[in-house]
């Protein structure tokens, strides 16, 4: 009998490795199975990447430390005396729509754990914000590519990203601390994109998301959990190939594809290119 995926016991099921799995299979089995740590670049523009990944982290920083109620002028001060000029701009810009603009309680680089499927489903926010009424979930995004004029195409490929189903379907299913459960209350997921501060996209969520939602994830965590090692095949889609690490490895090529080139179908934020799987295989290996 052909032998089914064992994963780690302490496994837990995350937007970035279902976002693998659809992938590509084969990504899913090398960097969360076996932990293959496989050097590669990730686009040919590596200083642009990284300079960009690098002021991301630093924004999001800034960020978290002004909800953990780091004085206002010392993070003024920190972000005008960033290296990158962008870093500054983009704090300004969240400063016009949130400061002081925030009710209830504000938990910022918050972590939460359902169980779906027998398994765990771990979910990240870049800030979690609830009141007795509703529960709203901020993403700050930093583009590298103009930001796409079209809202509606926005929001049906926002949409579509595991991100946006596994953010709110763990905060639905979560019991919060004054004992509601979420039936009665309002899930809002909010990207802000750091380039277009004034425009955020709000994706609304309610019961029949999180039914829905809720059978896609239970589904796939069951297909992964059930299918024979040798059947975590290559994606057939080469594009894939081109911005991911294992391509020498699969013999899928050398050369990295163009940054200007990542996931055109997608919404490009460079935060995305580098998952948090991959920082973690890393800073395992050092
Ligand atoms: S190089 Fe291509 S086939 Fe290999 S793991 Fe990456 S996406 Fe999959």
């Amino acid at each position: 009998m052909a032998e089914a995926l064992s994963l780690p016991t302490d496994f837990s099921f995350n937007q970035s490795n279902l976002e693998s799995y659809l992938a590509c299979k084969r990504q899913f089995q090398l960097r969360y199975v076996r932990k293959l740590v496989w050097p590669a670049q990730t686009t040919s523009d590596t200083k642009r990447f990284e300079a960009d990944r690098q002021a991301g982290i630093r924004f999001h920083l800034l960020i978290h430390q002004y909800f953990l109620g780091v004085k206002l002028e010392r993070l003024l001060e920190v972000a005008q005396n960033d290296p990158d000029e962008r870093v500054n701009s983009w704090f300004d810009g969240f400063l016009a729509q949130f400061h002081e603009g925030l009710t209830g309680h504000c938990l910022p680089e918050f972590t939460l754990v359902a169980s779906v499927a027998g398994h765990a489903l771990t979910a990240k926010y870049d800030l979690l914000r609830w009141t007795g009424e509703e529960v709203v979930i901020y993403d700050w995004k930093t583009s590298f590519l103009p930001v796409p004029l079209d809202r509606e195409k926005i929001k049906v490929r926002l949409n579509a990203r595991m991100q946006s189903k596994v953010l709110p379907l763990v905060a639905w299913l979560t019991r919060w601390p004054d004992g509601e459960q979420n039936l009665e209350r309002k899930i809002t997921l909010s990207y802000w994109e750091a380039r277009d501060p004034g425009n955020p996209i709000f994706l609304p969520y309610d019961a029949q998301s999180a039914v829905l939602d809720g059978q896609v994830i239970q589904n796939l965590i069951r297909e992964i959990t059930t299918t024979p090692l040798e059947q975590f095949f290559q994606t057939n889609d080469e594009r894939k190939c081109l911005h991911c690490t294992y391509r020498s490895y699969c013999q899928r090529g050398i050369r990295a594809g163009d940054y200007n080139e990542v996931d055109t179908e997608g919404m490009p934020f460079t935060e995305d290119l580098w998952t948090q799987a991959e920082s973690e295989l890393l800073s395992e290996e050092l």
